[in-house]
C-alpha cells in the first residue's frame, strides 16, 4: 500500500478523513463494546455530549477513547446511513 494515501469515514458525519485524523472511539454498553472512528469535529461533540470519558489503548490506534453509553441508540450514526 505504499504510496497510497488512507483515508477514514468517520462514523458519525461520514466525512473522509485522513488516517492520522481518525480518532478511535470505543462505546461501552454493559459487557459489549462498539468501535468507531471519528474525525476530530464529530469527537469533540461527543467529549461534549458525555459525562467523562476515558483513554485506553487502541486495537489500531495507540490511543483510543471509551464512552460508556447506556443502550446502542446513543450511538451517533450518520444522518443518512450509506448502506453497505
Ligand atoms: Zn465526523
Amino acid at each position: 500500500m505504499q504510496g497510497h494515501s488512507m483515508l477514514i469515514l468517520c462514523d458519525s458525519c461520514g466525512n473522509a478523513i485522513p488516517d492520522q485524523a481518525a480518532k478511535e472511539v470505543l462505546y461501552q454498553v454493559d459487557k459489549l463494546r462498539y468501535r468507531l472512528e471519528l474525525c476530530t469535529g464529530c469527537l469533540a461533540s461527543e467529549i461534549k455530549r458525555h459525562n467523562g470519558h476515558r483513554s485506553v489503548p487502541g486495537f489500531r490506534k495507540r490511543a483510543a477513547i471509551v464512552f460508556t453509553i447506556d443502550s446502542p441508540d446513543r450511538l451517533p450514526r450518520p444522518v443518512e446511513s450509506v448502506p453497505i
